[in-house]
C-alpha cells in the first residue's frame, strides 16, 4: 500500500488533517486502533474556540455545528458566594465560543472522510512506524487479521498521549516538559437541561466545580477530586450534594438533577514534547502536548496544529518547497506555550491546593476579584478563552 501522508489516530487531529488534505487533493490513509462506534461515543471535550468553528465552516464540515452548536458569548465565575459574568464577545470585538461535543465533531469529520472514498481503517492492531528519519517512512499494522505495510512520504502522529508515534522518536531527540497536578476531575454527563445558559467556573474552599453542557438536554458537570479518587466512592447522591455545595451563592440558585449517563475521572497534566517533528514524522494534538482541561483547550490545540500541518504539506505538494514543513514545530509551539500558560493559570487560580496556606488563599481571592473588577484583566482572559490566533 502506498499513500502521500499516513495518519495515525482518528481523533480530532487525525480526522481534521485528513479532511484538510483531501480538500487540497493530497492522498492520505487514516489508521485507528479503536472501532468507529467507540471513537464516536467517547465523552470528552465540548468547547470550540472561534477559530475552530470558523475552520469547520470554511472546510465544509460546519453544517450540523451551525444548527446544533450552542453559541456562548460569556462565562460565569463564582467565588465567595457571589457570581460574576465575563462578557467574552464584548471584550473581544464579537468573538464567542460554541458548545458542541467532541463526539459530534468526530461524527462530522468521519462522515466527511468516508464521503471522500479515501481509506480509513478502524480496529487496527500492532501499529508501528519505521524509516521516518530517511526518505521513505513506512507504517506497519494489522487489520482484519492481515499484516500490512503502508509506504508514505510523511507520517502524521495524531495518536494521542499514549500513542506509538512520540515514543518511537529517539528519546535523545526530544525534550519533555511536564507538570502533574495534585488533583483530578470527576466528570459526569447528566440527562437534564443545563441549569445555566453559560458555563460556570466555581472556586470553592471544598474544591473547584464546573457547570458545562453538551446540548439543551445534556449537562456536563465536573468536581475537583483527589488524583487517586475511586468512582465507587461517588454514588450519584454524593455527587449531586457536593455539586450543590460548590455552586452555592447568596440569594439562592439550584442545580437541576437528572439521570447520570456517564462518569469518569480525568487526570490533570501539563505536558509538551519539543520539537513536534523528527525527520518525516510530525506530532500533532495530544501526541505532542497535554493541557489541564480548565481552559477547554485540548481539542482546539489539536485542530490548530493540523491547520498548520495541512498548510505546510499543501505548500510542499504544490511547489516542492519544504520551508514551511521545517517551520511546523516552531509555529505550533509558539501558540502551544501560550495556551499552556493560560491553562495552567486558570487551573492555579480556580482549584484548591492542599499545600496552600492562608496567604495563598487570600492571593487566589484577590486574583479573582481583580479579574472581575478590571476590564484589562477580564479582556486578557477573554482573548485567551475564545482562542489566540495562529502566528504563521
Ligand atoms: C479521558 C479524556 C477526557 C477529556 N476530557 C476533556 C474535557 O472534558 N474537556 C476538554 O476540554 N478536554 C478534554 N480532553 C482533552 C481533549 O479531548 C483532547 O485534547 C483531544 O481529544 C485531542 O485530540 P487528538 O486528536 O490529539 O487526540 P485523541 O482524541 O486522543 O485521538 C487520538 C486517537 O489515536 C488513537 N490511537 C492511539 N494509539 C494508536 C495507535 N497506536 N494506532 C492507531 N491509533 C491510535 C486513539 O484511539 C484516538 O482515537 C480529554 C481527554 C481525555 C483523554
Amino acid at each position: 500500500m502506498r499513500t502521500q501522508v499516513g495518519i495515525i489516530g482518528a481523533g480530532p487531529a487525525g480526522l481534521m488533517l485528513a479532511h484538510l488534505l483531501a480538500r487540497e487533493k493530497i492522498e492520505s490513509v487514516v489508521l485507528e486502533v479503536r472501532s468507529r462506534e467507540y471513537v464516536q461515543e467517547r465523552v470528552r471535550a465540548g468547547v470550540l474556540e472561534q477559530g475552530t468553528v470558523d475552520l469547520m465552516r470554511a472546510a465544509g464540515v460546519g453544517a450540523r455545528l451551525a444548527h446544533e452548536g450552542l453559541l456562548h458569548r460569556g462565562i460565569e465565575l463564582r467565588f465567595a458566594r457571589g457570581r460574576h459574568r465575563i462578557d467574552l464577545s464584548e471584550l473581544t470585538d464579537g468573538a464567542a465560543i460554541t458548545i458542541y461535543g467532541q463526539n459530534e465533531v468526530i461524527k462530522d469529520l468521519t462522515d466527511a472522510r468516508v464521503a471522500t472514498g479515501q481509506p480509513i481503517f478502524f480496529e487496527c492492531a500492532t501499529v508501528s512506524v519505521h524509516g521516518f528519519d530517511a526518505e521513505q517512512p513506512t507504517i506497519r499494522f494489522a487489520h482484519g487479521g492481515t499484516e500490512h505495510e503502508l509506504r508514505c512520504d510523511y507520517i502524521a502522529g495524531c495518536d494521542g498521549f499514549h500513542g506509538v508515534c512520540r515514543s518511537s522518536i529517539p528519546a535523545s531527540a526530544l525534550t519533555l516538559y511536564e507538570r502533574v497536578y495534585p488533583f483530578a476531575w470527576l466528570g459526569i454527563l447528566a440527562a437534564v437541561a443545563p441549569s445555566s445558559e453559560e458555563l460556570i467556573y466555581s472556586h470553592h474552599e471544598r474544591g473547584f466545580a464546573l457547570h458545562s453542557m453538551r446540548s439543551p438536554k445534556l449537562t456536563r458537570l465536573y468536581l475537583q477530586c483527589a488524583p487517586d479518587e475511586k468512582l465507587e466512592a461517588w454514588p450519584d447522591v454524593r455527587i449531586w450534594e457536593e455539586l450543590d455545595r460548590r455552586f452555592e451563592i447568596d440569594g439562592g440558585w439550584s442545580l437541576k438533577r437528572g439521570p447520570i449517563t456517564h462518569k469518569g475521572i480525568t487526570e490533570m497534566r501539563s505536558f509538551v514534547a519539543e520539537p513536534m517533528q523528527y525527520g518525516r514524522l510530525f506530532l500533532a494534538g495530544d501526541a505532542a502536548h497535554i493541557v489541564p482541561p480548565t481552559g477547554a483547550k485540548g481539542l482546539n490545540l489539536a485542530i490548530a496544529d493540523v491547520r498548520v500541518l495541512a498548510r505546510a504539506l499543501a505548500e510542499y505538494y504544490r511547489s516542492g518547497e519544504r520551508a514551511m514543513l521545517e517551520e511546523y514545530s516552531r509555529i505550533c509551539l509558539r501558540r502551544v506555550w501560550k495556551v499552556q500558560r493560560f491553562s495552567w493559570w486558570m487551573t492555579a487560580m480556580l482549584h484548591r491546593f492542599d499545600e496552600h496556606n492562608a496567604f495563598d488563599a487570600r492571593r487566589q481571592m484577590a486574583e479573582l476579584d481583580y479579574l472581575t473588577s478590571s476590564r484589562a484583566a477580564a479582556q486578557s482572559l477573554a482573548e485567551n478563552y475564545v482562542g489566540l490566533p495562529i502566528q504563521w
